[in-house]
């Protein structure tokens, strides 16, 4: 029998690279998106010609109430759940001396609090069966500071602090709990980037490239899967070095 997994943001970016990744091994997958339906429907489109089955539920993270029926929907439609992915987020990089504070908002609300308002209702189900696991999307902004990204760097942080403290809840269940922090991959969020700025970037890393959705996929995957069922608590960089 497949297992069962759900993905925030998995319409585009690391979240679709996910999907398609734990459908290829195997997995049934409820994903979120916010607005963007043609690319959340194209994203099932591809999991249904692979053999999995896949359903995309439109919601916004920051809405605590939305996340409920997010989770209830995905239970509905997938019976049982195994696995969690958050990974919807965001960035609203500005200075500190001019970020207004919605942007602050904005940032904290979608990656910091998206991330409780779906775990929230999904782990008493997963503590209630004894079963489960939880892969949380951070950045390498969550483990340096880097200028122009205060919300960012705080709301990446944040998760690596959440996951470590709910990873020690759901230790003695039998819940691994991790997070993965890639470094600059190559997405939508970051082709706002201008050129000359990403070829700055890749000097500094040094594979000299950006990551690609895919890699990142991988990693989760195998934190998804049984080979890994001893670790938690952890925080796996991949980055090319970057970080090194
Ligand atoms: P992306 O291409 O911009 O995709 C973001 C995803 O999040 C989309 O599916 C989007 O849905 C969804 N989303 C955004 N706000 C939402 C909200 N309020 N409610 C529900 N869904 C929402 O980003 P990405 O590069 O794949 O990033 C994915 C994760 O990796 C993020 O947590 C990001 O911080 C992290 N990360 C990215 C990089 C990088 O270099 N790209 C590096 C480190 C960490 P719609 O498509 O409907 O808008």
């Amino acid at each position: 029998m497949s297992k069962k997994a759900i993905v925030t943001g998995g319409s585009r970016g690391i979240g679709a690279a996910i999907v398609q990744k734990l459908a290829q091994n195997g997995f049934d997958i409820a994903f979120s998106y916010r607005s963007q339906k043609e690319k959340a429907e194209e994203v099932v489109r591809s999991v249904s010609e692979s053999g999995q089955k896949a359903y995309a539920i439109e919601t916004d993270v920051t809405d605590f109430e939305s996340c409920g029926n997010f989770v209830s929907k995905a239970r509905e439609l997938l019976t049982d759940i195994d696995v969690l992915v958050n990974n919807a987020g965001i960035t609203k990089d500005k200075s500190l001396f001019i970020m207004q504070q919605q942007e602050w908002n904005d940032v904290i609300n979608t990656n910091l609090t998206g991330y409780f308002n779906v775990t929230r209702h999904l782990v008493g189900y997963f503590f209630k069966n004894k079963r489960g696991c939880i892969v949380n999307i951070t950045s390498v902004s969550g483990l340096v500071g880097i200028g122009g990204q205060t919300n960012y760097c705080a709301s990446k942080a944040g998760i690596i602090g959440f996951t470590k403290a709910l990873a020690k809840e759901a230790a003695k269940l039998g819940i691994p709990v991790n997070c993965v922090a890639p470094g600059y991959v190559d997405t939508e969020m970051t082709r706002s980037i201008p050129e000359k700025h990403i070829d700055e970037i890749k000097k500094m890393i040094p594979m000299n490239r950006m990551g690609t959705a895919q890699e990142v996929a991988d990693l989760v995957a195998f934190l998804t899967s049984d080979s890994a069922r001893y670790i938690t608590g952890q925080v796996f960089t991949i980055d090319g070095g970057l970080t090194a």
